[in-house]
């Protein structure tokens, strides 16, 4: 069976409709109507296994109830009789996504209360025409909203629209086109760049955001390790073959235990379902002392090399040109030469401020893309739809709101050491 899915996406146009008795008549019954699915609900007891005490379920009424409140609520009722209907399927939504989340624990068992005016508005009491769209309010009577200075594109089926006091929330399905796309390139949308660090491994898609990996426990472990070994300095001083004896086994268990630990990460890496991972292309000349500032951002060169060969056995791996990818702005694609080891990415060219490491992971992704940093992309994917930067507007150049808010990444994963 083929299951279509559609997806609609909301946009809203400001009104100056005056429509003020409607929307409390509409919020009068909805609210109403909650109450009495609310004592119409069953409730029966269940134990909780493991404990003493008991929890209480909810029962919703069955649809007869429904039938017989729309009459009901139709007497005296003196709107298009839809909105009944539209009042009436809203309280059941409501009621049951209590449910859902008394259920899961997240509710109290408190009937559900709407404070905010607003009208679900069925499709049967609408009309789209030319710029315009058209809402029944009473029979015979209806009312007008502009669509002409709208910012988006009236193709597509439209979802119910939800009416506030000054608002139209328009669901529209996304265009086709648009659906096609993705169609045609499934793998554009399922890449993920990673970029290595001392103390984590972040990861940027667009799917999903920005994911770091810590690495701490690691350098625990090294810390741990260290110190053992100077307690054996102790004892090497002392008795050579004895403290020769104790290097060998403790170093051979520092290496196992830093090896099972790469390999739970690179378990974790590849259990992201995306076509490709991309990294930066090792280069064996780093190892050069030239080459000494890049230590500072460089978890253990023979301990990145690992991982990257772990993550390879499990999951397809891409590798990228390694070159400025923390020095490029990845919105303008400038060049921050006078980047040192600060954590925040300052862009003196287009104001983006960004955690560093986001900064080099977005790289390594566009550059699996095999696409060059744009403004346009950028605050599209970043801006417009994951809340993850921490930059700050400097000019009228500048993104969109929201921008300065605090960063953090939208998925966080620390794995604790095994013994
Ligand atoms: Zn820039």
């Amino acid at each position: 069976m083929v299951r279509l899915v559609l997806t609609f996406k909301t946009y809203s146009v400001s009104h100056n409709l005056l429509l003020d008795q409607f929307f409390y008549s509409y919020k009068n019954i909805l609210n109403q109507m909650i109450g009495d699915v609310w004592n119409q609900i069953q409730w029966r007891e269940k134990t909780i296994r493991g404990k003493k005490q008991k929890r209480l379920l909810p029962t919703i009424p069955s649809y007869s109830f429904k039938k017989k409140m729309r009459d009901r609520y139709l007497v005296g009722w003196e709107y298009a009789a839809h909105w009944v209907d539209s009042a009436l399927k809203t309280a059941f939504s409501i009621i049951n996504s209590w449910k859902k989340n008394y259920v899961k624990g997240n509710r109290k068992r408190k009937k559900p209360f709407v404070k905010r005016c607003f009208v679900r508005v069925k499709q049967t009491l609408m009309k789209i025409s030319g710029e315009k769209i058209r809402i029944t309010i009473k029979p015979h009577e209806h009312v007008n909203i502009d669509l002409s200075k709208r910012y988006f594109p009236l193709k597509g089926k439209i979802g119910e629209p939800i009416l506030t006091p000054t608002k139209l929330h328009l669901p529209i399905e996304t265009s086709n086109s648009e659906q096609q796309r993705k169609k045609r390139q499934p793998a554009v949308e399922q890449l993920i760049g990673w970029d290595s660090n001392k103390f984590s491994v972040d990861g940027f898609s667009p799917s999903h955001g920005w994911i770091k990996i810590d690495l701490k426990p690691l350098h625990t472990l090294h810390v741990t390790y260290d110190n053992k070994m100077r307690a054996i300095n102790q004892v090497y001083s002392k008795n050579r073959r004895k403290g020769k004896q104790l290097y060998r086994k403790y170093g051979k268990r520092c290496r196992n235990r830093v090896k099972n630990y790469l390999q739970h990460i690179a378990k974790r890496i590849a259990s992201f379902p995306v076509a490709q991972h991309g990294f930066e292309k090792l280069e064996k000349q780093q190892m050069n002392r030239k080459h000494k500032k890049r230590w500072n951002r460089e978890l253990n060169q023979s301990h990145w090399r690992k991982l990257l060969s772990l993550v390879r056995n499990l999951a397809p791996v891409a590798e990228v040109s390694p070159k400025y990818t923390s020095k490029n702005c990845s919105r303008c694609g400038e060049l921050n030469k006078a980047l040192r080891s600060e954590r925040v990415f300052e862009c003196p060219f287009c104001g983006l401020r960004i955690d560093r490491q986001l900064n080099a992971s977005i790289n390594i992704y566009l550059r699996m893309r095999g696409a060059s940093p744009r403004k346009e992309w950028f605050d599209a994917t970043l801006a417009g739809g994951l809340p993850l930067i921490e930059a700050e507007r400097s000019d009228h150049d500048e993104l969109a709101r929201g921008l300065n808010d605090a960063l953090k990444p939208q998925v966080y994963i620390c794995l604790p050491l095994t013994t």
